[in-house]
């Protein structure tokens, strides 16, 4: 029998089970065609038909309004940070950036070589993770404001969604879309890197609103270009077709579990059972403010941090993988997207439990 692991992988991150047999079973023989779908055209009316589908069960599950479409590019995450810069600059070369951690930062590095930022702090007092309590100070003429809704790093989620009037939100959603139930049409533009909750890495999704498509920058390439992609189905040239066929495997997967609704339920009772086990312990600790705690991405510190590496690899020899932290914030990280199972994050909590009460 194999063995589980639980790989708790901030990203790329483990896929659900049920999709990765399923992508298996078909590898080399989809749809009975005796070829992989991999191989086929993206010109095909095969392969059209796979991306179309994936596009519609996306659209559903987060009940995307009409006025918007939905982009599958290349360049990840990070890509983005330039695209969606050079595709909203282009009339108004001012832009209002919340910074909330690490990622933000990096959206911002890229902005600044396209336009203006404005840089402002998404928290009050000093401890990096208080939310302020919507006072911003907001160029009522800007572009566009610019805000990651979940630090994958420090495992800050945003707890609302800016107030911004008629200036049109901007969300880096790579590390939380697709975890619960979402309002799209508080967003002008929604993007996320596929490797946490979507499939793998590389892709992108891109959902923007339709009078955001001609704001671009006229040097904005064309493999960037959201009006361009727009206007072929996000085929200007060939797409990452293998990973947009998983993604739409994915999305089907959240389907038969029950939509967004219920991977909310779950993922908040898989987040309340770890941070209620850390908050009640005296061996672990999670700094991050109750309000600005993330679902998804859990970091947390042994008190006695000469333990780290016992902990990492009995973890790792226990079957649950990953935990180290990021390097610039120390400690572990339990990155628990939709594809973690509770019995996951249970099976980390006991271990985490026995490991403490043996070195107590
Ligand atoms: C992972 C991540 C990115 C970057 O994704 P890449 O595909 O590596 O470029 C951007 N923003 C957030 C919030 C992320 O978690």
């Amino acid at each position: 029998m194999e063995k589980t692991i639980y790989n708790f992988s901030a990203g790329p991150a483990m896929l659900p089970v049920e999709v990765m047999k399923e992508a298996q079973a078909q590898f080399r023989n989809f749809n009975d065609m005796g070829v992989s779908v991999m191989e086929l055209s993206h010109r095909s009316s095969e392969y059209i038909a796979v991306a179309k589908e994936a596009e519609q069960d996306l659209r559903d599950l987060l009940q995307v309004p009409d006025n918007y479409k939905i982009l599958f590019l290349q360049g990840g995450g990070r890509g983005q940070f330039s695209a969606l810069a050079m595709n909203l600059m282009g009339k108004n070369a001012n832009a209002d950036y919340i910074v909330t951690g690490q990622w933000s930062k990096s959206a911002i590095a890229e902005a600044e070589k396209v336009g203006k930022v404005r840089v402002l702090n998404g928290f009050e007092g000093n401890d990096n993770t208080t939310p302020l309590a919507h006072h911003w100070d907001l160029d009522p003429n800007a572009a566009y404001v610019h805000y990651c809704v979940n630090e994958t790093v420090e495992g800050v989620e945003y707890p609302f969604i800016p107030e911004t009037g008629e200036v049109p939100l901007v969300a880096d959603m790579s590390s939380t879309i697709l975890s619960r139930p979402l309002d799209v049409s508080k967003f002008g533009l929604i993007y996320a890197g596929a490797q946490k909750n979507i499939g793998p890495s590389g892709l992108a999704v891109v959902i923007v609103r339709d009078d955001l498509l001609d704001q671009a920058c006229p040097q904005t390439p064309i493999v960037m270009d959201y009006a361009a992609m727009a206007k072929a189905d996000s085929m200007v040239n060939t797409p990452p077709t293998y990973a947009w066929y998983l993604a739409g495997l994915v999305f089907k997967w959240l389907k038969r579990q029950g939509g967004l609704e219920a991977m909310g339920e779950r993922n908040k009772a898989k987040a309340e059972l770890f941070y209620n086990y850390v908050d009640n312990s005296d061996f672990y600790s999670n700094s991050v403010h109750p309000q600005a705690r993330s679902w998804m991405n859990i970091p947390f510190q042994l008190n006695d941090d000469s333990l780290n590496d016992a902990f990492l690899s009995q973890a790792q020899a226990a079957g649950l993988t990953t935990l180290k932290g990021h390097r610039s914030v120390g400690g572990m990280r339990a990155s628990i997207y939709n594809a973690m199972p509770i019995e996951g994050v249970q099976a980390l909590v006991d271990f985490m439990d026995v490991f403490a009460k043996q070195h107590s």
